[in-house]
């Protein structure tokens, strides 16, 4: 089936929604594929608020954030996006209490607004309340507030659609090409200008706060097609994650007074962050975490986990702002928050890498600022570079909000003004090949035991603590999982709700964006933010201050191509200037120049 719409948004998470209700408002036709019903995309999970420098209970200023977004992101965050994101975020704050966001309040009626990691006032002094939240439920508001809004402005939704393949010819988008999963029918969608907004890809780990459907599939189909992916190395792990499960327990929790606690009982982030303690950056948190369970001090059965102590917080803090949490514990752990210590560890959780696009979101075809035409993207699938070498909390629901939206505008404009492509007309080609030759497969691979085995090595090779062995071993794994991949077949050949064959092709896609984090990785020697390396302990500016754009070499297949992109920072008179070579000399001509990490 053939559909034509001026604008089309892959993905209903918070940056889907915000860049389809901006579209919309442009006088253009918007239509929306998600293959979640769109209030249960992750966004959803989102618990620990959206941070924006209202200044509500104590002194803030946009430059603040901008400087704790920069620092927390181990300079590798792009200074000019850093600072639109600061200023824009306050009004954007307001605009969703305006759509009718449901903020938890002061008593004087101000949005309410609490701590979370890395975030401080003037400049690093101490922790600032900066968080704007909707109790623990902030990602449920505002996807349920930026649905009615489109409900309203008129966008289609496509519910239940898998977007199997990208059309780009002669360097514009064209549309794409969908699954849809209640009849197993293939649809085209041709249009103008096409958002993605497709989520991350946690599922490549074993322990991960990721919602099952989180497998990168839009990263990878922009990859095979020989386009870039920048910064892959860079992957979170959040703090706290409920022991052997990964579900998340909210930052928010630490914001609240939390304190984490080793086997001793000992509150030991206060020998690795003397000054912001359990409230530092979270990749400093989760290797702390780590350390201390390699070295002993772990608990529970496996000594593979730490303790998050609420014991001393009032009951109505703990059933009233962290109820979500209090609730997760009691069901999956048995354990009462208000007098139980409850055992975590650190789960895989975010990516800061993904699609290179422009400030205005549009894809990036190279390191050197080529675009593909009528192509955009946002939200956690998207790399703008915002949060650099690691992501502080509260910072992706703004970047969903304020790129999310700036990729709207920009689409509706260019779909207002420009023609509708040529659609090629075997156009459908490419994803019915997919499916045809696994639905025809009969070889002996099983999806469920390569996913297995993936998670499982990706998470002791390419985890929290790097090596070059591991990650060289990481290599040899995957190229060996997608030969195997290759022979995966399915039992179901149905045409309805075909969950197996679906899981089958995001076992693709999640092998993909594997193997380009792994090389990534392999390939910066060096440690910052969120990628440490055991074998190169120090940030080394120098060499490594820039991005990495990770190709598919097809001319030696399973191999990845890298080449590398300076970062923006902000030099004299305010301006932005590509740092193509740091000299440490050089440093008192930008603003915020990289500072050695002290918390
Ligand atoms: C448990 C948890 C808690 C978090 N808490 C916070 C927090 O408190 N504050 C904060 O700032 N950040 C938080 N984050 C991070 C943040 O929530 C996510 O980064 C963000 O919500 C991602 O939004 P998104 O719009 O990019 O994607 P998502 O919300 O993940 O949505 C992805 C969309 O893409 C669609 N999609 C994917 N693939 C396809 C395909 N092939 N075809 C069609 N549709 C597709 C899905 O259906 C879905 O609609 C949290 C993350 C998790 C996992």
């Amino acid at each position: 089936m053939q559909h034509r719409y001026d604008v089309l948004v892959v993905g209903a998470g918070g940056a889907g929604l915000m860049a389809a209700l901006y579209a919309a408002k442009g006088d253009v036709s918007v239509a929306c594929i998600s293959k979640l019903y769109p209030t249960r995309s992750h966004t959803g999970a989102a618990q620990g608020g959206i941070g924006a420098a209202l200044g509500n209970v104590a002194e803030d200023h946009w430059e603040w954030h901008m400087y704790d977004t920069i620092k927390g992101g181990d300079y590798l965050t792009d200074q000019d996006a850093a600072e639109i994101f600061a200023k824009d975020i306050i009004e954007a704050v307001y605009e969703l209490e305006h759509m009718g966001l449901p903020f938890s309040r002061l008593p004087n009626g101000k949005i309410a607004q609490r701590k979370f990691g890395g975030h401080t006032r003037e400049f690093g002094k101490a922790a600032v309340e900066r968080s704007c939240y909707a109790k623990d439920r902030t990602g449920h508001m505002i996807l349920q507030t930026l649905y009615q809004q489109n409900v309203k402005e008129g966008t289609t939704f496509f519910n239940e659609f898998h977007v199997l393949d990208l059309i780009i010819e002669g360097g514009r988008c064209a549309g794409v090409v969908a699954y849809e999963l209640a009849t197993g029918e293939i649809h085209t969608f041709h249009a103008k200008a096409v958002i993605l907004a497709a989520g991350g890809y946690g599922r490549i780990f074993k322990i991960t706060s990721n919602a099952l459907t989180l497998t990168g599939d839009l990263m990878s189909i922009y990859y095979r097609k020989g386009l870039p992916l920048e910064d892959m190395e860079f992957y979170q792990f959040h703090p706290t994650g409920l022991t052997k499960l990964g579900i998340l327990v909210t930052e928010g929790i630490r914001g609240e007074g939390g304190i984490l606690r080793n086997a001793s009982g000992e509150r030991f982030m206060e020998r690795y962050a003397p000054s912001l303690k359990d409230l530092a950056p979270r990749d400093i948190v989760s290797r702390s975490i780590y350390t201390e369970i390699r070295e002993g001090r772990g608990v529970g059965p496996d000594k593979d986990a730490v303790n998050i102590d609420l014991t001393h917080l009032p009951r109505e803090v703990i059933e009233g702002k962290l109820s979500e949490i209090t609730d997760l514990s009691r069901t999956y752990l048995g354990l009462d928050p208000v007098k139980d210590l409850v055992p975590i560890q650190p789960t895989a959780h975010y990516a800061m890498g993904g699609i290179p696009t422009t400030l205005d979101g549009e894809c990036l075809a190279d390191e050197h600022g080529s675009v593909v035409e009528g192509l955009y993207a946002a939200g956690e699938q998207a790399c703008v570079s915002l949060h650099g070498a690691n992501r502080l909390g509260t910072n992706s629901l703004g970047d969903l909000i304020v790129f999310g939206r700036r990729a709207g505008v920009k689409a509706a404009k260019y779909a207002h003004d420009a023609d509708m492509p040529d659609m090629p007309a075997d156009a459908e080609r490419q994803a019915v090949a997919m499916l045809d030759s696994l639905k025809a497969a009969s070889g002996s691979e099983n999806a469920a035991k390569i996913r297995r085995e993936l998670q499982e090595s990706m998470m002791n090779n390419v985890g929290i603590f790097r090596n070059g062995a591991d990650m060289q071993k990481q290599v040899d794994i995957l190229r060996d999982l997608k030969a195997r991949y290759h022979h995966v077949s399915i039992q179901d050949l149905g045409h309805r709700h075909n969950s197996e064959l679906i899981e089958a092709l995001e076992l693709g896609f999640m092998l993909d964006c594997a193997e380009a984090m792994t090389h990534s990785a392999l390939n910066r020697t060096e440690s910052r933010g969120a990628h440490d390396r055991e074998d190169f302990h120090e940030r080394d500016d120098v060499n490594w201050l820039k991005h990495t754009f990770a190709y598919k070499d097809f001319d030696n297949l399973g191999h990845v191509k890298l080449a590398y992109k300076p970062v923006m920072v902000q030099g004299e008179a305010g301006k932005y200037v590509a740092l193509s070579s740091y000299t440490p000399d050089e440093a008192g001509r930008f603003k915020f120049p990289p500072k050695p990490r002290t918390f």
